[in-house]
């Protein structure tokens, strides 16, 4: 594992592969408003985790841009998912960069409340909701550095970035290592 950091208490760490052979606490699907399925991580989570995710998301409805919902994981290794619904990108938007960050922030309440140790998040609204990699990781470990620096006692304590592809992979890893220069930083802890 070569990205690797600490930061007050929790590891940050990233991993290439297929988000669905994770056992975690929670996995964080790229999800979208409808809670149908799709494409990406969403059709590999449902087809992994069997119908009971579906039935669990439409017994749910929908679930807002920016937002998340909790279902079973049903089939899968993780006791829990996370969907996580992130802004489709465009040209012409203004908002989305905070709506994607406020995706992150719910994801990791979210994890909260369900006193999960360890989640594994995909890089949202990369894929078929069109984000550029390189500011969405960004905007992921900026997230991520706001939740950590919040003083509050988190449950979570590590943290695993999945990419898909070495592309995004090194992507993950530049933004990673920038937004945390210092491979252990406990200060304060
Ligand atoms: P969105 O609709 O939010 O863009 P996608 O699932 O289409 O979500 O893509 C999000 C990211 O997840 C992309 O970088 C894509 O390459 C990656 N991805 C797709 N399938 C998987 C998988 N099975 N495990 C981990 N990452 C995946």
């Amino acid at each position: 594992m070569l990205g690797l950091r600490r930061y007050k208490g929790t590891q940050i760490d990233l991993w290439q592969g297929d988000i669905t052979s994770f056992a975690v606490d929670a996995v964080v699907n790229a999800a979208n408003e409808e809670l149908l399925g799709g494409l990406g991580v969403d059709g590999a989570i449902h087809a992994a985790g069997g119908p009971d995710i579906l039935a669990a998301c439409q017994e749910i409805g929908r679930c807002a841009t920016g937002d998340t919902v909790i279902t079973t994981a049903g089939l899968l290794p993780a006791t829990h998912v996370i969907h996580a619904v992130g802004p489709v990108w465009s040209k012409d938007s203004i908002n989305q960069n905070q709506l994607l960050k406020k995706t992150y922030h719910s994801v990791f309440q979210a994890a909260e409340s369900l006193a999960a140790r360890h989640i594994s998040i995909p890089a949202i609204s990369t894929g078929t909701y069109g984000f550029p990699a390189n500011e969405a990781a960004d905007i992921a470990f900026l997230a991520t550095k706001e939740f950590l620096d919040s003083g509050r006692k988190t449950t979570l304590g590590r943290l695993t970035f999945v990419a898909f592809d070495g592309k995004m992979y090194e992507t993950l890893q530049q933004h990673l290592f920038q937004r945390f220069p210092d491979e252990l930083d406990d200060g304060g802890f």
